[in-house]
């Protein structure tokens, strides 16, 4: 089943969150000389247009990057964020939004290298267009749970994978825990961040318990949940960020990011927010 198109959701409030914590951790990354790695499993088409058909059906990003896109007053992680996007906007009108893939490449060094992983034909044709020729990326049409594996470790053993599947299926919430600890028997001392739905299904509430259950040398748990669900209980309310071996800076950097974000976000009265972490 490859029904799901990212270019319907780019730029909503989940991006909001996944691509805010992605940052933090490439800029964390990026304190180092040493080259780093990231695999990306799930990439999607790389970057999207805002105006093309499938952005506009449903116009998620309103409710998403464009509603916090002029903030004077955003903390320092929605900052770097909004600097991030504003890049592939230099005029300073809202008009791409830069997929995982895209984000990664523009805050990445020349010593890095970068892997993309894209199932879907027309997201796969579209992410070897943009990111084939670039320098250190190589872009393969397989599945990105399997692929995973090949990648890790990095030479340096330095480096970030990020998991961000469709869930399409329930299947995707038990191939997220199978990817990561199989990933993390090859790269122990890596950065995994897996980004998940939150809706109304049993797989997707008890998933953060089952990846701390997985994590033995702490981990990070962020989530927002600003959107109401439809009356028959369908629909995404939120989403969270499940980020193993966390940078040491990343909870202090969305401390107060994630309460702005709720505030900001909020489409009801009962939006909420959790960051929680362990350390060892
Ligand atoms: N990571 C992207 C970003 O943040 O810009 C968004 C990715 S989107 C949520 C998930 C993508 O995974 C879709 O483009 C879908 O076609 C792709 N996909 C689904 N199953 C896959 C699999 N087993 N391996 C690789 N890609 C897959």
């Amino acid at each position: 089943m490859l029904a799901y198109r990212h270019a319907f959701h780019a730029g909503n409030h989940a991006d909001v969150l996944k691509h805010t914590a992605l940052i933090q951790i490439l800029e964390h990354l990026n304190t180092k000389e040493t080259p780093y790695r990231v695999v990306d499993s799930h990439a999607g088409a790389g970057s999207y247009s805002l105006s093309s058909v499938a952005a506009r059906k449903k116009g998620e990003h309103r409710q998403g990057v464009r509603a916090i896109w002029q903030s004077a007053d955003a903390p320092p992680a929605v900052a770097a964020y909004l600097a991030a996007v504003r890049s592939f906007n230099p005029d300073g009108v809202l008009r791409h939004y830069p997929g995982s893939p895209a984000l990664a490449r523009h805050l990445m060094r020349a010593q890095d290298d970068l892997r993309l992983f894209e199932l879907h034909p027309t997201d796969h044709r579209l992410l070897q267009a943009e990111f084939g020729p670039a320098r250190n990326t190589q872009v393969f049409q397989a599945d990105g749970f399997a692929g995973l594996r090949g990648q890790l470790p990095p030479p340096s053993r330095r480096g970030l994978v990020l998991i961000d599947p469709a869930y399409e299926g329930v299947a995707d919430y038990g191939a997220v825990v199978e990817a990561v600890s199989e990933g993390l028997k090859r790269f122990a001392q890596g950065t995994f961040m897996v980004w998940y739905p939150k809706v109304h299904k049993p797989q997707s509430a008890r998933l953060a318990q089952r990846l701390k259950a997985i994590a033995p040398k702490g981990w990070l748990h962020a989530s927002l949940a600003v959107q109401k669900v439809d009356a028959q209980g369908f629909g995404l309310m939120g989403s969270g960020v499940f980020v193993f071996n966390p940078p040491h800076t990343l909870y202090e950097r969305l401390h107060d990011t994630l309460p702005w974000l709720c505030a900001a976000l909020a489409q009801h009265e009962g939006a909420s927010q959790l960051l929680e972490q362990h350390r060892v």
